[in-house]
């Protein structure tokens, strides 16, 4: 059987039409027969054609012009809908649109007039023997005012103190947060932040430390902080409670997912929000060594506690393998579980989530294109797409 998968990443909606031929049983007349249905049955449909012995003539997005199928239809078995046994194609109006996050609060504060938080706690997220300093840090918000408000998925910008090389005050820089909009205390007054110390050699071999993450993560409780935004759009949360929603995050990528997680499985956050969260949860973690992990344990209680919800996949580069006896990285459970993600992929209530260093796009991309070619879907068409239906969000720095 030929089977014609070009369109599938070409689609701006999730719905396909399906043109394919065969025999009607009893019958020595080959028919043409037109199936309708979304993204997340294709791969179905494909399957029940193969087994009927149909060929498929061809395959389009809904909406882009239906498809023209070729004047003689070559004889093959039947493939009559019922024969397929294709769930009734879903009304276009079931998959979810592109909704604009109105109420999302942006700039409450700009950097000309800061909000001046105060920490009230800065502690260290990692293990001893773990690599670099990561700190956890949370910003007393209930003196503003008005009060800088932030949803999951959002970030803040902190203006160091000091001035740069040229005497001037120093930029702001981004931060994502790593708190719900109830905060960790469930008071809505408070901000956390998940902090990297950025250090490097430079090229004379000297030790450079960043100046705004070292600035954080040197901070004492009841120090005064420039605060600025909230900011951002791309990894706000749908609200459907039905969504899935796999994450991908390397390091201090965790924040955003960390988030989410809580306001779905937190039991005090859960009190506090009213959001029942009932679709499927997967974080793909990535970490150098187990001792770097953030937010481990919590992760493993909610796996625990949920399980029918939430799963926990790690990939820790220095310490686990991949299938070629490489270091394991996240890009190679992306690989490893190919199927299932794209299974997941397949649902339009299914949203992906990536967050860390910039660096990791490119190896999970490579990813998704072997795991979409598996499943006979083109990546680099699929993706736009997937973009374009605000369920691929990326926020790497
Ligand atoms: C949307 C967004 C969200 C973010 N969220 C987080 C977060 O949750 N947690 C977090 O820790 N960070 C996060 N960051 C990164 C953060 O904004 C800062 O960029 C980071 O903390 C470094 O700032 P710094 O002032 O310490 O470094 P700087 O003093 O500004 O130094 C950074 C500069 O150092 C140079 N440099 C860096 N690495 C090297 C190297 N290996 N070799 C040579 N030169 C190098 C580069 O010129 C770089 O511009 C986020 C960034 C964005 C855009």
């Amino acid at each position: 059987m030929r089977v014609s998968i070009a369109a599938a990443g070409q689609s701006e909606s999730t719905m396909f039409t399906v043109i394919a031929s065969g025999r009607q049983a009893g019958s020595r007349a080959s028919v043409i027969q037109t199936y309708r249905v979304c993204l997340q049955q294709l791969s179905a449909l494909f399957k029940r054609l193969g087994a009927s012995g149909a060929n498929i003539l061809a395959v389009t997005p809904a909406g882009s012009g239906d498809p023209t199928p070729p004047a003689a239809a070559p004889s093959a078995p039947v493939a009559s809908a019922a024969a397929a046994d294709v769930p009734p194609a879903k009304p276009a109006a079931s998959t979810p649109k592109k909704k604009p996050h109105g109420k999302v609060p942006v700039n409450t504060y700009k950097p000309k007039n800061p909000f001046v938080g105060k920490v009230t706690e800065n502690y260290s997220l990692l293990k001893d023997g773990a690599i670099g300093r990561v700190q956890h840090i949370t910003f007393d918000l209930s003196a503003g005012n008005p009060q800088l408000e932030y949803v999951e998925g959002q970030s803040i910008g902190i203006i160091p103190d000091g001035v740069d090389a040229k005497g001037k005050p120093h930029k702001l820089r981004l931060y994502s947060i790593a708190s719900t909009r109830h905060g960790d205390n469930y008071q809505d007054d408070t901000v956390s932040l998940c902090v990297r110390q950025l250090e490097y050699k430079n090229e004379a071999g000297e030790q450079i430390y960043g100046v705004c993450s070292t600035f954080l993560c040197d901070l004492e409780p009841g120090s005064d902080v420039k605060i600025t935004g909230p900011v951002g759009k791309e990894m706000l949360l749908p609200e459907d409670e039905d969504a899935n929603i796999i994450m991908l995050a390397t390091g201090t990528g965790i924040a955003p997912m960390r988030t989410y997680i809580r306001r779905m499985f937190e039991p005090r956050e859960r009190e506090a929000n009213g959001y029942t969260f009932r679709g499927k949860a997967w974080l793909f973690m990535g970490a150098p060594k187990t001792a770097n992990l953030l937010y481990d344990e919590d992760f493993l209680h909610y796996e625990k506690t949920f399980p029918d919800n939430f799963r926990y996949t790690k990939a820790i580069s220095r310490e686990q393998q991949n299938t070629k006896g490489g270091r394991m990285y996240i890009q190679d459970r992306v690989l490893e579980h190919a199927d299932e993600i794209f299974g997941m992929i397949e649902n339009p209530k299914t949203h992906v989530y990536m967050c860390g260093l910039r660096g990791m796009e490119p190896g999970i991309d490579e990813a998704m294109t072997a795991a979409a070619a598996a499943k006979g879907l083109d990546w680099s068409k699929l993706r736009p797409q997937l973009k374009k239906a605000d369920r691929w969000h990326v926020e790497t720095y």
